[in-house]
């Protein structure tokens, strides 16, 4: 597959989606991917990139910022509060914002540091005990709680359950975050990315499609 094929796909759904060419943002998750895949994906052109964790993003991503401008770093696995502020450090966007304590810590390093990422709370739509994220019962009152800290909150993420009909999930999350007011919806992944385009996907994370089977991780 590749960079290239992955994005006429994602145009082809726009379409299909009657939604404006490049309402759509194609998030190249590169993690545990070797070094030499991710830096032919930045010579093609490709600048959003996603890693799930951040200890990883913050070996790999320094030196490839020197080699190549406007990188737009996104994280998309779970965040230990210990690790907000090195997060805050590497990334533009981080779309695991799961918990109160964590959106607590989130607004004081905003204040001390004077910036802060663009912000998706992750939603539990499985309602998975083992799996990240706000329960959707619990949504609208996490969503409100963060608002009143001022996080800039730009929409929701969900990781549907492997065993099932993601588009159940994506339709869930889309109707959450309407009746909250955010346009974000940060869904959709190598195998359910065009259906999740269907169902109003603003950012896909697309990893093996783009780079190729990750041998761990
Ligand atoms: C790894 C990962 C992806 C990409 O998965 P692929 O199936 O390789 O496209 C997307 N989202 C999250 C949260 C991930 O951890």
């Amino acid at each position: 597959m590749g960079l290239q094929e992955i994005a006429s796909r994602i145009s082809d759904a726009e379409r299909q989606a009657e939604r404006p060419a490049g309402s759509v943002k194609l998030i190249a998750v590169s993690k545990v991917q070797p070094n030499a895949r991710v830096e032919a994906v930045l010579s093609q052109g490709h600048r959003c990139f996603g890693e799930n964790r951040v200890q990883e993003a913050a070996a790999k991503w320094p030196d490839f910022r020197t080699q190549f401008n406007d990188i737009d770093l996104h994280l998309v696995g779970p965040l230990q509060t210990n690790k907000a502020r090195q997060a805050f450090d590497h990334f533009q966007t981080i779309h695991s914002l799961d918990r109160p304590k964590l959106a607590k810590t989130f607004a004081r390093l905003a204040q001390e540091m004077g910036h802060c990422p663009k912000l998706f709370i992750q939603i539990n739509t499985g309602e998975e005990p083992q799996k990240a994220g706000v329960l959707p019962a619990e949504a609208d009152a996490f969503v409100a709680e963060c608002r009143a800290m001022d996080l800039p909150v730009q929409g929701l993420m969900c990781i549907p359950p492997i065993d099932e009909e993601a588009s159940l999930h994506f339709s869930l999350l889309t109707k959450i975050a309407a009746r909250n007011g955010l346009e974000g919806l940060s869904m959709g992944m190598s195998a359910d990315f065009e259906k999740a385009i269907s169902l109003g996907a603003t950012h896909v994370r697309v990893g093996s499609a783009i780079f190729g089977e990750r041998t761990s991780g």
